[in-house]
């Protein structure tokens, strides 16, 4: 540990942020980059703990304590070799994950937790201007092929990882561009698409083989890739989206989130926003576009704040979001004793752009005019009564609360049910869990059908990008298993 004191003589401080007036005119990132004595005074104050409990908080149990350590020294290679060990994409990672390695770490029970988040940001865009980042080209080559069907984080880290281990790998993707929800869901003000760009050049440098537009149980079949590959595995993601069947549902202006997201995306890259359009989506060939509208998003996780920035930067008039559960608090209460509880309230940096947040709030009918277009929400307020562990069970409408809101865009941001099931699972015959995901052992990551695999949202469900490539790198070590006898892939559980 480079500075025993450093938690003692450093408060925890980010890196700025483009003002609000100024960012919400573009879609790049606003997130400044760290000075060389920040970075500096950040990585000093890792306490080295004993039992580090931030390895275990992160899904892909990143060796925090000894990076931070790296750095402290500017020992930018050192540091980047501890990072990759355990993430093949940092870059993704330390823009965008909800860090719950921060959430876990000791200092946190009385100070706020380190920058985890930051400063693996730093570590691999130093070691990428360093030139630190090569090209991971197999020293051998198997003679045995797997498909990947996803291109989202965790199809890409099973195809690294696979392709490391020296098999032929060849991603099929149904999109226009690798990248899954990294490119069409996440917006470019939380990860601009250049980063997505870099990292699949560099697999494809590496050896991986991409296959865009080839919908696996569309216009490519499942029996020709059970015939052609070693090993498949499936990383198609959680897309069939949570629905709202209220009157007035049919109305012009209601949208998923993701038909609304996933255009904005396409149009950064003067991509036709149209041009595609996925089996399960409702979109009609128009252009969803909230400019001079008052736009309600329901629903508040990630994709619900991704609405919320987006329709501020294409010039809504008002935007207002709908929660149903009541507000959690702000800050952890005295009888938590975990550092950081996870359930406390969260802000993105959507919501410092300008959006007016609404607690125990249901939608009861969505209001058309004469032409079928939407022009306001019926809403009512909830009481919510809590269970035994305290937390809301159950609700009951607030008499009296009943009331219309002017909205001409409203969109679900509901969560996602499961993969879709028409097309590669059903012509597969897989086995679906209770909730519809894919069935596979838990820690083998094999589905029922011989030879095939599966990985990320498409097997645990809407999760996070980092469990997407902590799942793609555990599953891609099964089937190296599987077609090797052994694995020379490394694995979470190795690093604990
Ligand atoms: P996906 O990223 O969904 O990728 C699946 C890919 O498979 C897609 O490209 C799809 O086109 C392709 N595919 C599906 N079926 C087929 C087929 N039959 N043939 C060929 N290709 C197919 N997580 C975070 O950690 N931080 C965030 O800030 C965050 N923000 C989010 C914002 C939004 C709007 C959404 C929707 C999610 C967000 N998430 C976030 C969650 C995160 O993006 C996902 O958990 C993660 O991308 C899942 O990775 P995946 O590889 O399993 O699936």
């Amino acid at each position: 540990m480079g500075k025993p004191t450093g938690f003692m003589e450093f408060t925890r401080e980010l890196p700025g942020k483009r003002p609000v007036e100024e960012r919400v005119k573009d879609y790049n990132e606003f997130i400044n980059r760290y000075s060389d004595e920040q970075l500096n005074k950040q990585s000093a104050r890792c306490m080295n703990c004993g039992i580090p409990f931030c390895h275990n908080g992160c899904p892909l149990g990143n060796v925090i304590p000894e990076f931070n350590d790296a750095v402290y020294r500017k020992n930018w290679e050192e540091a980047y070799d501890i990072l990759k060990s355990t993430n093949n994409f940092p870059e993704f990672t330390g823009r965008i994950c909800p860090a719950p390695c921060e959430t876990a770490c000791v200092l946190g029970i009385n100070q706020p937790a380190i920058t985890i988040e930051e400063i693996e940001k730093h570590i691999i865009e130093v070691a990428f201007e360093k030139g630190l980042v090569k090209p991971q080209k197999p020293t051998l080559r198997t003679g045995k092929k797997v498909a990947v069907i996803g291109s989202g984080p965790a199809g890409l880290a099973a195809a690294a990882q696979l392709n490391y281990a020296g098999h032929q790998v060849t991603v099929y993707e149904r999109d226009e561009k690798p990248g899954g929800l990294l490119r069409y869901g996440i917006p470019d003000f939380k990860l601009e698409k250049w980063v997505v760009e870099r990292r699949v050049a560099l697999l494809e440098e590496e050896g991986v083989v991409f296959k865009c537009h080839s919908n696996v149980g569309v216009n490519v079949r499942v029996n020709d890739l059970l015939r052609e590959y070693h090993a498949i595995v499936l990383a198609g993601g959680s897309t069939v989206p949570r629905d709202l069947a209220i009157p007035g549902r049919d109305l012009n202006g209601v949208h998923f989130a993701m038909d609304f997201l996933k255009q904005q995306n396409k149009r950064n890259y003067q991509s036709d926003p149209l041009a595609f359009k996925e089996i399960e989506s409702n979109v009609v060939g128009e252009n969803i576009l909230t400019t001079g509208k008052n736009v309600v998003v329901i629903g508040g996780g990630d994709t619900g704040s991704d609405c919320v920035g987006t329709s501020n930067r294409q010039g809504a008039v008002s935007v207002t979001q709908f929660e149903l559960l009541p507000k959690p608090p702000a800050q952890r209460t005295d009888f938590m004793p975990w550092p950081s509880y996870p359930m406390v309230l969260k802000t993105s940096t959507s919501h410092e752009e300008g959006c007016e947040r609404h607690w125990a709030i249901a939608t009861k009918s969505f209001i058309g005019d004469e032409q079928g277009n939407l022009k306001a929400l019926q809403i009512v307020d909830l009481e919510w009564s809590s269970g035994a562990d305290g937390r809301p069970s159950q609700f009951k409408e607030v008499a009296g609360s009943v009331r219309e809101i002017p909205c001409e865009r409203a969109f679900l941001a509901m969560g996602f049910l499961h993969p879709q099931h028409k097309g590669l699972l059903e012509e597969l015959g897989v086995d679906l869990d209770e909730r519809g995901n894919v069935r596979a052992g838990e820690k083998s990551f094999q589905t029922n059908i011989p030879k095939v695999f599966t990985a990320g949202d498409m097997r645990r469900g809407q999760s996070l990008v980092v469990w997407a490539i902590s799942e793609g790198r555990e599953c891609a070590r099964k089937v190296d298993e599987y077609l090797m006898g052994q694995s020379v892939l490394e694995t979470k559980d190795a690093m604990l």
